[in-house]
């Protein structure tokens, strides 16, 4: 290819004016720092100092064919391969819900309390799972998920950050496979699971909807089918006492709350993000066990 070389600076401002129209101004930025910096091995301090330098040419080759895809609205994490959670980076593919920091809320109400033995529903990325037996190198658990390319990228995270050996992984449909794989009980479940309404999906980002597997995040109708699966299984896999905590929707706390409630969870509660929405929702299993009521 014969591109005229730009310099660092000079293609960080063009990238910028290419995306604004398309992505918003606040996001351009960036962005273009983060494909200029991927595509060019260089941190973003090092692309300050940089400015004035020409970009080599296979750089911005990389750079461009980034950008050019991320004008047709694929997600900057599907572009890169990864994103980061919780401090921690972890490989995403076309098969897995982006880890996004609205999920940061149920990690910290899980390292806030004592439990040695997890199971994550639903594992995606295996984001929560591994994070949790990464901040907590005495605990283990179990992961699930239905989509085996999902397993395989929850696989290489467990892997890159060091808890494979701590962490088990099955494929199942929420409860059913689970008893299948032995785990032994839990004191704490945590879950993720899609919980996006039929109608609001219909209504988000293209980034979204055509890039990110819809099964992750809507189970279409109200968008409460999971939960009520979640709450039904919980009696058989959980010591008494076990911390439960999903997330959910910002518009679902009291109907999640009300299904835990239902399914005979005692201290239901219902807990903030980062941004004020309330995003978790927590309970623990009867002491007296399930159905001593
Ligand atoms: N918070 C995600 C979104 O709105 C949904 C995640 C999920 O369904 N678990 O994009």
């Amino acid at each position: 290819m014969n591109v005229p070389q730009v310099t660092h600076g000079a293609w960080l401002i063009a990238a910028r004016a290419r995306l604004a129209p398309v992505i918003g101004a606040e996001d351009a930025g960036r962005e273009a720092r983060m494909i200029l910096g991927h595509a060019t091995g260089l941190v973003p301090a090092r692309l300050s100092v940089a400015a004035a330098d020409p970009v080599p040419q296979e750089a911005q080759d990389r750079a461009e064919a980034m950008l050019a895809r991320r004008m047709a609205r694929e997600p900057l994490a599907q572009i890169l391969g990864h994103w980061a959670f919780y401090g921690r980076d972890f490989t995403v593919t076309r098969d897995t819900l982006t880890p996004r920091p609205d999920t940061e809320a149920l990690i910290d109400l899980a390292l806030a309390q004592p439990w040695r033995r997890v199971l994550d529903l639903g594992t995606g990325t295996g984001a929560i799972a591994v994070t949790l037996l990464a901040e907590r190198p005495e605990a283990s658990g179990l992961a699930s998920d239905i989509c085996p390319a999902a397993l395989d990228v929850a696989r290489r995270n467990a892997a890159r950050h060091g808890v494979a050996e701590r962490l088990d992984l099955v494929q199942a449909d929420w409860w059913t496979g689970i008893a299948q794989a032995a785990p032994g009980r839990f004191d704490l479940v945590v879950s993720n699971p899609p919980y996006v309404s039929a109608a609001d999906y219909a209504g988000l980002a293209p980034e979204i909807t055509l890039w990110e597997p819809r099964g992750a995040l809507t189970p279409g109708g109200d968008g409460l089918a999971a939960y009520r699966v979640i709450a039904q299984g919980l009696g058989a896999q959980l010591v008494p006492g076990a911390l439960c905590l999903v997330e959910i929707g910002a518009d679902q706390g009291q109907a999640v709350a009300g299904l835990f409630d239902a399914a005979g969870l005692d201290d239901v509660t219902v807990h903030p993000d980062i941004n004020g929405k309330p995003r978790v929702v927590a309970g623990r299993s009867p002491i007296g066990g399930f159905g001593a009521k």
